[in-house]
């Protein structure tokens, strides 16, 4: 049940469209339901947006353009600072906020607090640091002049696995380079994004330079904004069936994309590693979350002298698990979003036993209330398990083992993701050499989380297109113009 401080909250969370600066009811007068999935009641009910309303946030959003992008840097920077000091200031409204909505431990939303606040205040300092460069070419009879814009008008697509950080990473670099912004938050959990644009708006954001669809029709109004040639930028980060449809969409109007999808990292193990610092590492890369990260460790390939003992420690661990609603005090599992997560990971237990893996403990979905699995350790696994092969996004960590480095690394490369990868040894050398054989885009090297604001997030192969924040994370949202002009001394 709701209590009445969480109701409280709730009622001030915005339940409109979000358009021209103006909290606004769906014209249709429809809304949709958002649930606690820790127990599948309904917490609010928000406007469903038409493809007409998604058209008309693109229209607030190019009807401001010029204006933003000649906005001084500094005072671009400034909204965003002031967006930062406020998310500090709620910071146990928003934490409770993303746990109604989406389930997570209430100390992990605090923790996504941090990391999604960090987006508005890095990019509010790389605001003023957009430069470009002046210089002779090189047969002397010219000078050339390169300089960066903003891209124009984006649309931003988010997921429902880390509400607020999802949207930051992409509303701040935007806002920062000078870009206006359409976003969609996922149907799932739409709060928190309403919750984070109204404290732009306190802080001083002009009116139309972010909008805000909610809607349950994501493809209904998402296609009529990829087809407007007014919009200049789509960033999406989801999963990457989605990645790849709305890539096709993009293609019509050769839009520029950002693209951060599904990952299945491996989580390597070799004989000389810490093994205390491992455990640790593989709780966190694992159970953070209740495993619904895209940085979530999906395959812990572990060096055979040392799997048994690894695999009895974390089964310890594991099965001592706190289990309940994450507003709960010490809860260390929530319930995962939904029926289809439920079922996904039950399935995938299914297939890895059936294919002759063993459950150390866990394995069932819980009988109660609401969507939980049990927290889950599934050792011997052959890669021809679907559980090799997909993201699980739920508390199973899944083992196999290996002899020697270069089947670990075989081992490793064999997906068609490249998100991240986590490497434990003590050998120096060993961890050089997988940091440059391992295919993906980041890499955790005896740490089992990498997320930070200043520093490049995003995949290779099929996890995706383009890097969130860091020194990278505004280059996306802007463009490079060249110009010659003649030698001026002859
Ligand atoms: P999803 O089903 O792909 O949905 C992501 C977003 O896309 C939601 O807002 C969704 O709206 C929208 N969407 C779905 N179909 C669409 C369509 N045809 N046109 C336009 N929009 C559409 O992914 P998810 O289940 O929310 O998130 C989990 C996935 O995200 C995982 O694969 C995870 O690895 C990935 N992820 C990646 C990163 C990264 O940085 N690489 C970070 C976090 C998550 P609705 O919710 O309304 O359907």
């Amino acid at each position: 049940m709701v209590s009445a401080d969480e109701k409280k909250l709730l009622d001030s969370v915005p339940d409109g469209l979000f358009i021209g600066g103006q909290w606004r009811s769906a014209a249709s007068g429809q809304t949709f339901d958002v649930n606690d999935p820790a127990t599948g009641e309904v917490i609010k009910s928000i406007a469903d947006a038409s493809a007409d309303e998604a058209v008309q946030a693109l229209d607030a959003a190019v009807a401001t353009a010029d204006d933003w992008a000649s906005t001084p840097a500094r005072q671009r920077g400034e909204v965003l600072r002031r967006t930062f000091e406020l998310v500090q200031q709620r910071k146990d409204d928003i934490a409770l906020l993303m746990t109604l909505e989406m389930g997570k431990p209430l100390k992990e939303s605090v923790a996504e607090v941090t990391y999604g606040g960090e987006f508005l205040r890095w990019f509010g300092e790389e605001a003023v640091r957009i430069t470009g460069r002046y210089g002779a070419n090189p047969e002397g009879n010219g000078r050339m002049i390169v300089s960066k814009q903003p891209v124009g008008p984006c649309y931003l697509i988010t997921p429902w696995n880390f509400p607020l950080a999802m949207a930051t990473r992409k509303i701040a670099p935007a806002l920062a380079a000078g870009c206006t912004v359409v976003v969609k938050p996922a149907s799932l959990t739409p709060l928190t994004t309403s919750y984070v644009v109204s404290l732009l708006a306190e802080a001083g954001l002009p009116d139309g330079v972010v909008n805000v669809i909610t809607s349950t029709s994501s493809s209904a109004v998402s296609k009529p904004i990829l087809a407007d040639p007014r919009l200049r930028k789509l960033s999406f980060t989801g999963s990457t069936e989605v990645g790849r449809t709305l890539i096709a969409q993009a293609a019509d109007n050769v839009l520029r994309t950002s693209m951060e999808l599904g990952g299945n990292a491996p989580f390597v193990i070799f004989e000389d590693a810490d093994l205390d610092a491992a455990v640790e590492g593989a709780m966190l890369a694992k159970f953070r979350n209740v495993g619904q990260a895209c940085t979530a460790a999906n395959r812990f390939i572990v060096h055979s002298s040392v799997a048994e003992e690894f695999t009895a420690r974390v089964t310890e661990k594991v099965a001592a698990m706190k289990i309940g609603r994450g507003t709960e005090d010490g809860v260390q599992i929530g319930p995962l979003i939904d029926d289809d997560a439920v079922d996904k990971a039950v399935r995938l237990i299914g297939d890895a036993v059936d294919k002759g893996a063993t459950v150390a403990t866990g394995g069932q979905r819980i009988d109660r209330p609401g969507t939980f699995v049990q927290p889950t350790v599934v050792s011997g696994v052959r890669s021809g398990a679907d559980i090799w092969r997909e993201e699980i996004f739920g508390p199973v960590l899944a083992v196999a083992t290996f002899d020697a480095e270069a089947e670990a690394v075989r081992l490793a490369n064999d997906t068609e993701f490249g998100l991240v990868g986590y490497v434990y040894t003590r050998d120096l050398a060993r961890g050089q050499r997988m940091i440059e054989r391992l295919q993906t885009g980041m890499m955790g090297l005896n740490v089992g989380v990498i997320s930070n604001a200043a520093a490049p997030f995003g995949g290779v192969k099929q996890s995706g297109l383009g890097r969130e924040g860091g020194f990278e994370g505004i280059e996306e949202y802007l463009s490079t113009k060249y110009t010659m002009t003649p030698n001026p001394f002859s």
